[in-house]
């Protein structure tokens, strides 16, 4: 487990899926694609639509496209598909 990056901002969060432990899956809140109080992770920083990441329940960090302008993340599905429920 790596530690929390210094960064780390309990007032700035996003609501990503983490590609490491997907602990979204078991909660219906998140597969409904809403706000879940659990399930959100650490914007470390970001570069116009590029977030960077830390999970706060696994500490994987990691860079997400959103697509989107930074203020507005939202649920994407990994690249190459979705998985089966
Ligand atoms: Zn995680
Ligand atoms: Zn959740």
């Amino acid at each position: 487990m790596l530690p929390l990056d210094p960064q780390a901002d309990i007032g700035r969060r996003a609501w990503v899926t983490c590609p490491n432990c997907e602990d979204h899956l078991a909660c219906a809140t998140c597969r409904e694609g809403r706000r879940c109080t659990d399930h959100w992770r650490y914007l470390l920083s970001h570069t116009g639509s590029l977030l960077h990441l830390q999970c706060p329940s696994c500490t994987h960090v990691w860079d997400h496209e959103t697509g989107f302008g930074a203020t507005r993340t939202r649920w994407t599905r990994p690249a190459g598909g979705r998985r089966p429920e």
